[in-house]
Order: structure tokens, then sequence, then C-alpha cells
């Protein structure tokens, strides 16, 4: 029986996100959804263990509070500057429902809001190209009106005077910007993301999924601005992908707004209890983080050689544009060879893999196997 009709349009039409590839293939080095090579504290894995006992029947915090008022430790703010997602997915989403007005009308004027100052519409959700690709997902599951803006060729931020002129919007209601970026690599200073968001009116959302492996994070601009928001995420620096745990960090009156649309008890409790543990040992990430740069630094090195065009990354992984056969060839390739990276079939990235940092074994056979492909 034909029961397409029971949907609405905007979903029967929607392109979803789509993920990294996640086989359970015996003996696959996976190098494709920048997960941690490395697994989490100790005590993180023993605190999940000492949780799952009775209290599995009660609910969790609601609010995560205690997670909060740990991470308001942490950045030196108050916990009503924090709210925390089911991984840092959920308030990207949220962030569309609470501050862009959904465009679904026939009519296709530009809607103003009439107590902004400058008349904002309230409608656009912008971001650059190639950066997270979840954005545009988001953008149209919300009936939003999108405004992709290229990057420079190197990734680097087009400066307030550029984007002036080539169509960028000042006055969108949400702008998400990737920082460092993804899938480039490149990092940014808060000089730059600071004038970006002066020049802003609407909402700035300033994804720092990859900071804790860049030089730079712009942490200060979310408690310094009343539109900025910076979101971070457990699931890359600290291991974390499994438990699903990310927060935004800004102003109350923002962050209290989220709160209102987000579901009640919308972080479980073993990811709660898991991310309290990784605040109580950071000195063991850190110690990780420089093990990754390390490898990042040694991959780029091993692969240039082997001609591929690497950007300078600031993340824990790295763009490699190849020089001899396509991008998906060489995808395809290594995954015959049991080793799995990331290859993009958007026109902006299409000719680059991305390759996640793992462990130095997994890098090791990476580079072997890029070695034996082109030896052929
Ligand atoms: N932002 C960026 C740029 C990402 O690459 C990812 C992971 N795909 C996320 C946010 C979301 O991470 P999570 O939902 O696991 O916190």
């Amino acid at each position: 029986m034909k029961n397409s009709h029971l949907i609405r349009p905007l979903v029967r039409e929607l392109h979803p996100y789509i993920h990294g590839e996640q086989p359970k293939i015996k003996g696959l080095i996976k190098l494709n959804t920048n997960e941690n090579p490395y697994p989490p504290s100790p005590r993180v894995l023993a605190a999940v263990k000492a949780a799952g006992d009775g209290r599995l029947r009660l609910y969790p915090s609601p609010t995560a509070q205690a997670l909060r008022e740990k991470l308001a430790k942490l950045h030196r703010c108050h916990a009503d500057n924090i709210i925390v997602g089911n991984g840092s997915d959920e308030l990207l989403a949220l962030a569309t429902r609470c501050f862009v007005e959904p465009f679904l009308g026939r009519d296709t004027r530009p809607r103003v809001s009439a107590d902004a100052p400058a008349g904002r519409p309230y409608q656009i959700i912008q971001y650059f190209t190639p950066s997270y690709s979840l954005y545009p997902v988001l953008a149209d599951i919300h009936g939003a009106t999108k405004n992709p803006m290229a990057l420079k060729p190197d990734f680097s931020l087009p400066g307030v005077a550029e984007l002036r002129g080539g169509g960028w919007r000042f006055d969108a209601a949400l702008t998400y910007v990737t920082t460092p970026n993804a899938p480039g690599g490149r990092g940014y200073s808060t000089r730059e993301l600071d004038a970006l968001c002066r020049a802003q009116r609407g909402v700035v959302v300033l994804d720092e999924a990859y900071v804790d492996f860049a030089e730079e994070n712009a942490m200060k601009l979310a408690l310094k601005y009343p539109h900025v928001l910076v979101a971070r995420t457990f699931s890359k620096a600290y291991s974390l992908c499994f438990q699903r745990v990310g927060y935004f960090v800004g102003h109350p009156d923002l962050i209290a707004a989220l709160h209102k649309i987000r579901d009640s008890y919308n972080v479980n409790g073993l990811g709660q209890v898991a991310a309290v543990a990784t605040l109580g040992d950071l000195p063991y990430y850190r110690a990780n983080f420089k093990k990754i740069i390390a490898t990042r630094e040694w991959l780029s090195r091993e692969l240039t050689k082997l001609g591929f065009r690497i950007f300078p990354s600031q993340a824990n992984f790295i763009l490699a544009q190849p020089s001899r056969f396509t991008a998906h060839e060489w995808q395809q390739k290594l995954r015959q060879r049991k080793v799995l990276v990331r290859w993009f079939n958007f026109p902006e990235a299409k000719k680059y893999l991305r390759i996640t940092i793992g462990s130095p074994a997994g890098e090791i056979a990476l580079v072997k196997a890029a070695r034996k492909i082109l030896l052929g």
C-alpha cells in the first residue's frame, strides 16, 4: 500500500547527512571518522563500569548539572553559560530550531524580524564551504534558506571586506564556522574570528570540534559577545564518540532559550558520568593530543614524499590531494588493502582524501599500502 503521502514533502525530498562508513571488518584500519586511536582514561572506564548498577533504573540529571558545573570551572564561567547535548550534533540542530525561522511558505520574499534593529532576515543559515557537511542538511530539515560561501583555495577565511562584496549575509539568523576547519584542517586565529563575529548580527556558532589539536581556541569570544556560541565535543579529543556528549558555551540568554526546546533527558546518564570522569583526568588526554599531533606531522611528511599535496592541519586529520589516480580511486584502492579513509562526494571536496590521525602503527600501514599502490 502506498503511504508516501503520509510523509511531509520536505522530508520526502530531503538528502540526509551521509556519515562515514562504520564497517565491522576484521583487521580494518579505520581512518575515516576522526575517532581517537587512544582509549578513554582508565579512570573513565572505571567510572562507567561502576555506574552500571541499580542506578540504571533512574533518570539522569535533566540538565547534566554536575558536568555543567565542572565545565564551568574549566572555562571560567557559570553553569548557566553551558548546555550539554547528545553529541554536539544535537546542539547544532537545536540552534536551527531556536534561532532560525523555517521558510516553508510560497512567499519567497525574505521575512524580516520586526524587533531586530537592523531588520534581520531570520530564516537564513550560512556557512563556509567546504566545512562540516551536516550544516546544509540541518538547514534543509528546518526549511531554512541556505547561504553557502566558498573558503579561499587554501581553506583560509575571506576577510570581512571580501565577504562584504561576495554575497555573505551579515544579517543571517545563524552562521556556522568550523574552526579549525573540517575537512581542510586549517586553524583560524581568534583575531580573525573576532572580526567576523563582530560583523555578524545574528547568532554565530564557532564549531570547535577539533580545537584541542589546534594552536588557538576562541572560547573567550563566547564569553565576550551575546550572540556567539562555541560548540565543543567529547567525541574526538576525549575518545568518547560512543557516549555522545557535546556542549555549547555562550550567553545565558541564548543558553536558556536552547534549554527550553531540548528533550527533557537529552544526555544519557552513562555519558554524563564518563564526561565528568574525563574532566578529572585531563593530563592523560593532553599527553594523547601531543602524540596525535606528532603522528600528524610524521604522516604529512611521509605522504608529501609520496607525491600528495598535504594541507597544514590543526586537527586530528589531514587532507591529502593525490597527484596520481583520483581521490576516489585512492579511497577504493586503500580499502582493498584494509585501510579506510574518507572521500566526500561533494564538488568542493571531491579531489581530496581526508585521513584521520590514528595510531602510529595504523599510519605506518597506510603509508606502506600507499607505496604499494604507487608501485602498481
Ligand atoms: N562538528 C564537526 C565539525 C564534526 O566533524 C563533528 C563530527 N562529525 C561534529 C561537530 C559532531 O560531533 P559529535 O556529535 O560527536 O559531538
